[in-house]
């Protein structure tokens, strides 16, 4: 047999207080009971009745009844199906508008006794949880546009500096070397050639050795997108995205705005919300790593490993001073000039709440 309580008076009393559907006021009230107490059946509202017949609920809120620390699945008793003994810990605010009352009860209880107005109840209940959330998604972040829409727009020199020295890169190493290079490159970890011994075994079992060539890891390089993305430049995106969080903008004036803003709209905006600042954070990743390419002791690893290369690997690149020199030979090397907006450095982008 169960554990049972006892119930007062009071809580089994018909409180028919509530003309209307709880406000958020009461639903906050009865949250910091529940939390405080871990009592919800003696919250002052609660009327711990079974459900008449006929009556049909509508959920307001959900809740957890806190175990503190007894790690029971079932804690409160549940007004319609288990009055005096425990039987739920997650559990629903129930307002029943025919009788003017407030159930503070199990989640599914009320599914046995009428499977489609309790699934009724429960999508309409999660319809109005994720417009809520929606809320106050749009009233965190949408005041952080501006921040982005600036963030934005100073990224504009770098993203052209880049494409450029991306550009007039793919210019001088073309077709094969180009290939050779990504080739090498594609793991972002380079590796020379040298020689070396296998064992070998010959049809009569003797064994020996022979000359092999085994790849050596020599260095990693960073930001190899600059010479894969070559289709990529950054600058389009850059502006794409800026756009769309100007338009975002404009939709987004002030919060008594967003409170009359219908579901679908806040959803929609939430939608573009989360799509434009993901793509700007991708976007100063790829500007990030572009740099990281021009960096000089990046270049050196680089220009270090063709060295060691030549002959075979037909490209050689070095950093000299400010920019870095890209050819076939050291010989028929040319300069590729490194924009000072190239290595400026990015703003921060605003922290997400
Ligand atoms: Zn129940």
């Amino acid at each position: 047999m169960p554990e049972q309580i006892a119930i007062p008076e009071a809580a089994r009393r018909v409180k028919a207080d509530f003309p209307e559907f709880p406000s958020n006021e009461i639903v906050q009230e009865i949250l910091e009971f529940v939390r405080d107490t871990g009592e919800p059946w003696l919250w002052r509202g609660h009327t711990h009745t079974p459900i008449p017949e006929g009556s049909v609920p509508k959920y307001v809120w959900e809740f957890d009844v806190p175990e503190f620390g007894s790690k029971r699945q079932a804690i409160a008793p549940c007004p319609h199906c288990q009055p005096n003994a425990p039987k739920y810990k997650h559990g629903v605010i129930a307002y029943f508008p025919d009788e003017h009352v407030i159930r503070l009860m199990g989640a599914d209880c009320f599914r046995t006794t009428n499977p489609e107005a309790h699934e009724v109840a429960k999508r309409e209940l999660e319809r109005f949880q994720r417009s809520v959330r929606n809320q106050r998604y749009l009233q965190e972040r949408l005041p952080l546009l501006p921040d982005l829409i600036h963030a934005a727009e100073a990224a504009f020199p770098q993203a052209e500096a880049l494409d450029a020295v991306q550009a007039n890169l793919v210019r001088e190493v073309q077709g094969l070397m180009l290939q050779t290079l990504q080739q090498a490159l594609r793991s972002g970890e380079l590796r020379v050639r040298s020689k070396g011994k296998e064992a070998t075994f010959s049809r009569e079992g003797v064994a020996g050795t022979r000359d092999v060539e085994v790849l050596e890891r020599f260095g990693a390089v960073d930001g190899v997108k600059l010479l894969m993305e070559l289709r990529s430049p950054i600058q389009p995106k850059l502006r794409a995205v800026t756009e769309k969080l100007r338009e975002l903008n404009s939709r987004y004036v002030d919060d008594p705005k967003l409170k009359e803003m219908h579901d679908g709209e806040k959803a929609s905006l939430v939608r573009g919300f989360q799509q434009a600042s993901r793509r700007l954070t991708d976007i100063y990743a790829s500007i990030k790593d572009r740099q990281r390419f021009i960096a000089p002791a990046n270049l050196a690893t680089l220009a270090r490993w063709s060295e060691q290369e030549a002959p075979e690997v037909v490209v050689f690149i070095e950093r000299v001073g400010q920019n870095f020199r890209v050819g076939k030979t050291r010989v028929s090397s040319r300069t590729i000039e490194i924009p000072n907006a190239a290595r400026r450095p990015l703003l921060s982008l605003p922290a997400m709440p």
